[in-house]
């Protein structure tokens, strides 16, 4: 189908798009690398009279370390991620779960920022955002303002940012030195979305965990903390009675929908299957 016409915005500044968006209120949309909004305007899902595009802003694009943080500007592309050698030495789960997004051509163009603000279940980034305790900076008329992860995303394209603001920046603690990580992600091909995907970041001592964060992508209306197996992994040995329990503990939290990628037994089995994975690649690659 074709778009609904539209109005076309092209702000060179952060602050030119705040005020394009107080001015133009609920009827004007972003745009950032459009992999997700310009699907759903062909179909019609969304039909915004004026869309303000992010892409002509290059303070919007950076990946940077500021004390014991990365900060990722929201307009960055997921291949930048991937090329980045920053985010290799010190974030390698996002790296490798950005290589794990669709195909080349959307990630030449799709942003983390729109990944996040999207609010799909089936997006990658949320989890990962869970995982590694981001928080993401939201820019609006009333000025700046810096929202964690945990509580950000409410339910299917649902998050708790406002209609006139814009998310500016990713921030993410950096993991300690020598901690494992692992981001297992079922798909049936290249281009599709996770059936199930997981991801860890966890810090050993000899065979105890110290240290474990899991997230859970797809299984559910938004993505999912697995609390209850971080909680029976803590302080343990991490041997396969540990990861078992923690495998059934994340399966307890999943409701899926039923799709063409299975139905709700079959996804939630596959949650289990990608903690299984992710827990003991992690483990392979922390530092005892
Ligand atoms: C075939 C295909 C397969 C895909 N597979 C995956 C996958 O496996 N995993 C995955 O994670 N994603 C996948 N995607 C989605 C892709 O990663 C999109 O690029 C991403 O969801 C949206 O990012 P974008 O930059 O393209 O945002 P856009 O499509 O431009 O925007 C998405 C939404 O976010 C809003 N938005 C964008 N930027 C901002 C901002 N800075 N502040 C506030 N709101 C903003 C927009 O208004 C819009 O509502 C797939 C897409 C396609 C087409």
């Amino acid at each position: 189908m074709i778009p609904r016409p539209f109005e076309y915005h092209a702000p060179s500044s952060v602050d030119d798009v705040v005020k394009l968006l107080v001015d133009l209120g609920d009827d004007a949309k972003l745009l950032a690398g459009g992999h997700s909004l310009l699907p759903m305007m062909k179909l019609r899902f969304a039909e915004p009279g004026h869309l303000i595009d992010l892409g002509r802003i290059p303070a919007l694009k950076y990946i940077a370390q500021e004390g014991n943080e990365i900060r990722i500007g929201a307009m960055t592309s997921e291949n930048e991620l991937i090329w980045s050698p920053l985010l290799k030495e010190k974030i390698p789960l996002l790296v490798e779960a950005a290589g794990l997004i669709s195909d080349p051509q959307v990630r030449y163009k799709g942003t983390i920022g729109g990944d996040i603000s999207h609010g799909d279940p089936g997006n990658d980034h949320p989890a990962l955002m869970l995982c590694l305790g981001a928080s993401f900076v939201l820019r609006g008329p009333k000025g700046e303002r810096v929202v964690p992860a945990a509580g950000y995303f409410l339910g299917t394209y649902m998050t708790a940012i406002q209609p006139d603001e814009l998310m500016t920046e990713v921030r993410i603690p950096v993991p300690a030195a020598g901690s494992g990580w692992c981001y297992a992600k079922l798909k049936r091909k290249t281009g599709d979305f996770a059936t199930a995907a997981t991801a860890v970041q966890l810090q050993m001592q000899g065979d105890t965990v110290q240290s474990v964060s899991i997230a859970l992508t797809n299984v559910a209306d938004t993505a999912l903390k697995a609390s209850d197996a971080e909680a029976a992994l803590l302080g343990r040995k991490l041997d396969d009675a540990a990861i078992e329990d923690a495998a059934r503990k994340a399966m307890a939290i999943c409701s899926p929908v039923e799709d063409l990628r299975g139905d709700v037994e079959y996804k939630t089995a596959m949650a289990g299957e990608m903690t299984r994975r992710a827990l003991h690649t992690a483990a392979a690659r922390a530092k005892r």
